[in-house]
């Protein structure tokens, strides 16, 4: 208690000094930058000589007054800041309880590996990813890139999912694609050679592609499978590769993830078992609505009750253990290992 005091003294203390410091520090700029009206925007804005670096003087913490245009870049951070700060509080309005399930450990389902672009989120897989997605991202959805975090949400959290997930209008598969590794920085270029492509059969650009897209999903899939085969001869992981897709590029609709790739496996009746087996809610169902976190009433017809998931809708197929289990015999049928043993 003593130290959350001390923490929240300290926080308090930080506030307060933000608040004081906000108009001393941003009055020096906007002083200057009074000083200099006359003169032409470039030769207020800090400088920028390195290609990275810059020139290494110290910036203004709060260095908005040099804001010129609403496109500034300054601008945009603000912009981007402030909303940073206003969707935090609505985060921050889910409550104690809900924090309180995960405050102290974390139980994720599936390890997620997927591409840094801005477009592809959680939000496209998953309503409340927290303590359910132990999230990787890097350019190209890569496992070699990150075997350190890929081993520690596999080995250390015991996912039971791997997940891989590639997406259509991807900038690094592109890159690999085109080979023109050479104009990139170093530190780029080492992230992208582990990217490789076998060689394209679609001839319209766009299909060619998403076929490399779907080809690298496989790639990493395949590497995954190599390197924790063991958990996944034991049942303990589930390797699965998808594309999420929202340019509509494979023709299911755009925002769709296509799932591509099962533990090696890719024959489109296998990933139509699949996606048979996971349909129905499991045994495990976690997933709740941010307005039922909120305690918001349900707009879901059926929703779960006090004794779990309600049944499938009219029309839906229930989900039996069977179902699953034929779905899985028959995923395993194609590997030349033993099939692990039921557990019980
Ligand atoms: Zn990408």
């Amino acid at each position: 208690m003593a130290s959350s005091l001390g923490r929240l003294g300290f926080s308090a203390l930080l506030l307060a000094l933000a608040a004081g410091c906000n108009q001393a520090i941003a009055s020096e700029p906007a002083a200057k930058a009074k000083e200099q009206a006359d003169k032409p925007a470039a030769s207020v804005a800090p400088q920028d000589s390195g290609a990275h670096g810059g020139t290494g003087e110290a910036k203004y913490a709060v260095p908005f007054a040099w804001e010129s245009s609403p496109d500034d870049p300054l601008a945009v951070a603000r912009s981007f800041m402030g909303e940073v700060l206003r969707d935090n509080k609505s985060h921050a309005a889910l409550g104690v309880k809900v924090f309180a399930e995960y405050r102290d450990v974390q139980k994720p389902r599936a390890t997620v590996v997927t591409c840094s672009d801005s477009r592809v989120h959680t939000s496209a897989i998953d309503e409340t990813p927290e303590n359910d997605v132990f999230m990787i991202k890097n350019i190209g959805n890569q496992l070699e890139n990150a075997q350190g975090s890929v081993e520690y949400g596999v080995e250390h959290l015991n996912t039971p999912v791997l997940f891989v997930i590639g997406h259509t209008g991807c900038g690094a598969v592109k890159a690999a694609m085109e080979g023109e590794l050479s104009k990139l920085s170093k530190p780029v270029r080492s992230e992208l050679e582990h990217l490789k492509l076998p060689e394209l059969t679609e001839k319209d650009e766009n299909a060619a592609w998403a076929e490399a897209v779907v080809a690298n999903v496989r790639n990493q899939v395949a590497h995954a499978v190599e390197h924790f085969g063991g958990r996944v001869q034991q049942g303990k992981l589930t390797v699965v590769g998808a594309v999420y897709d929202f340019r509509n590029d494979l023709g299911q609709g755009a925002g769709k993830i296509t799932i591509v790739d099962v533990n090696g496996n890719d024959e489109p009746e296998r990933m139509k078992a699949f996606v048979t087996a996971i349909s129905s809610p499991g045994p495990n169902q976690r997933s709740a609505t941010r307005a039922k976190r909120r305690g918001e009433p349900s707009m879901e017809a059926g929703a779960a009750g006090p004794s779990g998931p309600s049944g499938p809708s009219a029309g839906e197929k229930a989900w039996s253990p069977n179902d699953l289990a034929k779905a899985l015999a028959d995923l395993e049928a194609r590997q030349t290992k033993p099939k692990p043993k039921p557990k019980h």
